[in-house]
């Protein structure tokens, strides 16, 4: 039987500006790269780094291959400098 590990992810969450549709992605690419992303329901561009709304450092457990848990591990906030 092995045993559980445990791997961290920083993410932040974005709102289409249009739609209100939320998404999430990893940090380094929402506030490091600052991208343009096309929302899959209504179709408009926004960025990504002027609509972060919530930013969280993540705890997922990954157990014989699999991801058994998630869990936030810290409230980061949206203004400190991506990793
Ligand atoms: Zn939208």
């Amino acid at each position: 039987m092995s045993e559980a590990e445990n791997v961290w992810i920083d993410v932040t969450v974005i709102r289409c500006p249009h739609c209100g549709k939320l998404y999430v992605d990893a940090t380094w690419y929402v506030l490091g790269l600052e991208s343009d992303i096309d929302c899959s329901v209504c179709g408009k561009t926004f960025n990504t780094r002027r609509n972060a709304v919530a930013r969280a450092l993540l705890k997922i457990t990954v157990e014989e291959g699999r991801i058994v848990h998630a869990d936030v591990a810290q409230q980061l906030s949206i203004e400190e400098k991506p990793p």
